[in-house]
């Protein structure tokens, strides 16, 4: 029977391990790839796909990518969502006796990818870990990349779901406990685009999980660590940490601290909110630009834009907070010290998150050494300008920034200051740092001498006149004779090479100085590569002090951003405090704005209270500008509550806890639910999450069904929300008949956007005033869309004949029957007749929207028989 070679076996073995990944199998200058996984790669990567001998009659089917080029492949499987494991040859197969040894050093997954051309420098790239147990779900997110590491607990799908798309991960690892919550993780993993991996349960184990994280964090318990009331947070945690050990293959010391989060902090924000309000992205093309992160950013680093995304992820809750942000932008903006030059200097720092992450990973090469120098030489001037900034925030900051200065100079002594990529080939040690480095060099300088003597002596002995002395990499030194000289080649010349038009010799003089240079060089590669790791070495185990002014770094650039942005595009600084009211001046929409001409955009006021400006119902033609004015009410407390200044000349925010949207048509439908029940399943969502600390945004609710149906939903949902919830609303609707509630119910308010009407046409003022629109203005805008005229001069004779007011007669009847209920109630306790209580019940039991005259007719003479 035929049987594997000794080397498929091997890789055989290793494969059977890690089943789930492709396997690069380094042999010498390659990573191949065999069977299923060399067919995968061939067709992902446009590899030729080949054959290699492997024992059996068949050839297993190969392919390759060569060892410098594996990052990019690598990555292009990763970000199709594949996991690549590399297995390096772990010695050196000069020494290595049959076999050279082979283990796999990393596994390379979504989530774990820390290349940096994989990354998208103003995002982060989280992988997050869920488990689940009776109705919670404990839920970790870390990005590798910079050490973020964060863990909470959810009591819902739901927020699970706004957890998901609050960090967006690239990677899910789960325990199958979460099927038991109902959960269809492949849809939702499907939808936010990341990849998705059942764990083995033995890593979602309690006690385990706990030992892993009291072990990592180098803590004796759970309090200490803060995570005491975390128990599912934790072992989600704790199965987070063993899977990126275990696919790292490293201890990840950079990884020094895991902050626990509960509601309470932070304005929560459900999924379709964050998509509706278009906050860092658009909703049709998912772009940046058009969004509110696309205004607001304006940071100079990585780790500033990346701050400034999470700020907008979370608005903020406590007011003392938000006051800091405010009174460290109001200090920038106002001071004499010059916020461009900071700008600048903060423009010279590289992303020193990711790069610390590499250098304690030890795949910093020379070049990420010397940017970390000039980066960290960036952080005294910083600091002196910081100083003279007093509020507490930027005051803080500057404490927290350690200008390193050991480590600066560490590196400026040792490292040169244009360095080679390469850490293994030399030229990174600075001349005067080591006398045998210098000596070393030195030879080198001298072994060129030696050679060019050499040459020129041998050129004279032997009057071949162009003589070369030579080097390559296969065959090191050798001489050089052309063929028209080959005749004058002395006796003591042996042959080394034949090519068609010469000769390579060396000779034993030559072989002598070639072995005492290139020993030289052997050894001076290799003392460089070892103080050059000892330098990194050094950097890394400064991991902590590292983070902490990266940190500091990245909230300065953010603070600094919306300072920029609040000069630039004239912003106020709202008022904010905690007393429920929303009061806001000449407000205008912060993108909207930058897309038109800012002259041409026309501000509006807002003010909502918790009392007698509840509910405001909207009305408006079509593009009137109803949209428009909601969202941009909701952006303009979300920006104060992350402490920007906002687009308007005043404004009052009272804190709010929630904004909830539900806005147009939902681009929901993939998931085969219709239109309006997408719509009522976010309506229902909103009724019951709502406080009475929250703002609510409500477009149209109640458009996908039935005139009657819709309007009574509106209708219902109004109440509700004024007596039941309390929450301060923007109401749009094109129900007219719901203006009617304005008076009838403690409020609410009407508005309308004003439009003017010239001849056929009408023209938009975008202005928002007090009172219900009186006309919707349909044709009219159909006109502007350019529906030709006949289309349109048929519409108009329908609506003319159609029936004047079908609606409002339909909504007279709903408070007719209320009026008759309020009248029941008042005869509560009267006594009457057996017959006058059965037409009380039969009242009660009619749905008067659902009969029709005839049968009213009927009902009528019933109860007139009765009395
Ligand atoms: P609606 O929701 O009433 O149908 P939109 O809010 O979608 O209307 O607004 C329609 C268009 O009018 C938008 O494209 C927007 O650019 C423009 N617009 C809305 N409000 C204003 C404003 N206040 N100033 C200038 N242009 C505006």
């Amino acid at each position: 029977m035929a049987e594997y070679t000794p080397m498929m076996q091997e890789y055989l073995k290793t494969k059977a391990e890690y089943e789930d990944c492709i396997l690069f199998y380094r042999l010498g200058d390659f990573y191949e790839m065999f069977f299923e996984d060399a067919k995968t790669a061939s067709r992902e990567l446009e590899l030729t796909l080949t054959g290699k001998s492997c024992g059996m009659e068949e050839r297993a089917p190969m392919c390759g990518v060569p060892f410098h080029a594996a990052d990019s492949y690598i990555n292009r499987l990763v970000s199709r969502g594949y996991k690549v494991a590399i297995c390096e040859q772990v010695e050196d197969p000069k020494e290595a006796k049959g076999l050279v040894k082979r283990e796999v050093i990393r596994v390379v997954t979504p989530g774990t990818n820390i290349d940096q051309m994989a990354l998208d420098e103003g995002s982060n790239n989280y992988i997050m870990s869920i488990f689940y147990n009776r109705g919670i779900f404990g839920v970790s997110s870390c990005d590798i990349s910079t050490a973020d590491f964060y863990l909470t607990e959810v009591d819902s799908i739901r927020k699970l779901i706004d957890e998901l798309y609050k960090f967006n991960p690239a990677e899910i690892i789960y325990s199958k406990s979460i099927f038991e919550s109902g959960i269809d993780i492949t849809e939702v993993s499907q939808k936010i685009e990341s990849a998705l991996s059942q764990l083995d349960e033995s890593f979602y184990d309690d006690t385990l999980s706990t030992r892993e994280l009291l072990n990592h964090f180098h803590a004796h318990s759970l309090e200490g660590l803060g995570l005491m009331d975390f128990q599912y947070g934790r072992i989600a945690a704790g199965a987070l940490l063993s899977y990126l050990k275990e696919t790292q293959k490293s201890e990840l010391a950079h990884l020094t601290h895991i902050t626990p989060y509960t509601d309470g902090k932070y304005m929560l924000l459900d999924n379709s909110t964050r998509r509706n309000l278009e906050l860092t992205e658009t909703m049709r093309d998912k772009q940046k630009r058009g969004s509110l992160l696309w205004v607001l950013d304006k940071t100079k680093t990585a780790m500033g834009a990346r701050q400034l995304k999470s700020f907008i992820e979370q608005p903020l809750v406590s007011v003392d907070e938000i006051i800091k942000r405010q009174d460290a932008i109001s200090e920038i903006n106002e001071s004499l010290i010059d916020r461009e030059e900071l700008r600048e200097y903060l423009s010279s720092v590289y992303d020193l998150e990711r790069l610390i992450t590499k250098i304690t990973y030890q795949s910093a090469n020379p070049r990420d050494l010397i940017a970390f120098k000039q980066s960290i030489g960036m952080l005294t001037p910083i600091k002196t300008l910081l100083s003279g900034f007093h509020c507490h925030l930027l005051d803080d900051t500057n404490s927290n920034i350690d200008d390193m200065k050991d480590l600066f100079e560490l590196i400026d002594s040792a490292i040169d200051d244009e360095p080679p990529i390469s850490s293994r080939d030399g030229d990174i040690i600075k001349a005067g740092f080591n006398e045998e480095v210098d000596r070393l060099r030195a030879a080198k300088v001298d072994g060129k001498q030696w050679l060019a003597d050499l040459e020129a002596k041998e050129r004279d002995k032997t009057g071949i006149k162009n003589l070369k002395i030579k080097f390559n990499k296969v065959f090191g030194f050798y001489l050089e004779v052309t063929n028209s000289y080959k005749d004058l080649v002395p006796d003591y010349y042996i042959r080394k090479q034949t090519l068609a038009n010469a000769e390579r010799y060396y000779t034993p003089e030559l072989k002598e100085l070639e072995d005492s240079i290139l020993g030289a060089e052997d050894r001076l590669n290799t003392i460089e590569y070892e103080f050059f790791k000892t330098v990194r070495d050094t950097i890394a185990s400064n991991v902590d002090r590292i983070q902490i002014t990266a940190k500091a770094i990245a909230l300065l650039d953010a603070i600094i951003s919306m300072a920029v942005v609040a000069e630039k595009n004239h912003y106020v600084r709202p008022v904010i405090d905690n007393r429920g009211i929303i009061d806001i001046k000449d407000g205008r929409h912060p993108v909207v704005e930058q897309m038109i001409n800012a002259d041409q955009f026309i501000s509006n006021d807002c003010e909502l209270d918790l009392d007698s400006r509840t509910i405001a119902i909207i009305t408006g033609p079509n593009m009137a500008g109803k949209s428009t004015y909601m969202r941009q009410v909701a952006l303009i407390v979300l920006m104060a509550q992350i402490g920007s200044f906002v687009p308007a000349s005043e404004a009052r925010i009272g804190v709010v806890d929630r904004i909830f949207t539900r806005v147009g048509a939902s681009d929901d439908l993939s998931t085969g639910q219709s239109t309006f029940m997408v719509e009522m399943n976010e309506v229902a969502n909103i009724l019951h999450n709502a406080t009475n600390k929250s703002l609510l945004i409500l477009d149209e609710i109640g458009r996908g069904t039935s005139t009657y149906d819709g309007l009574s939903i509106a209708w219902a949902v109004v109440e509700h929300i004024a007596y039941t919830i309390g929450a301060k609303t923007l109401f749009a609707t094109h129900y007219h008949e719901l203006t009617e509630l304005e008076g009838q119910i403690k409020g609410v308010h009407n508005y309308c956007i004003a439009v003017q009407e010239l001849g056929e046409d009408i023209i938009f003022l975008r202005k928002i005033i007090p009172g219900g629109a009186d006309q919707s203005y349909g044709i009219q805008v159909a006109r502007l869309a350019g529906l030709p005229e006949e289309v349109l001069s048929r519409a108009r004779t329908i609506v003319n004949s159609l029936n004047e007011n079908d609606i409002a007669a339909v909504a007279d009847r709903i408070s007719i029957r209320e009026q008759v209920e309020e009248k029941l109630k008042s005869l509560e306790g009267v006594t009457i007749s057996e017959n006058e209580a059965e037409i009380i019940a039969g009242l009660r039991e009619l749905d008067v929207t659902k009969i029709t005259p005839l049968e009213a007719m009927n009902i009528l003479f019933e109860f007139h028989n009765k009395v």
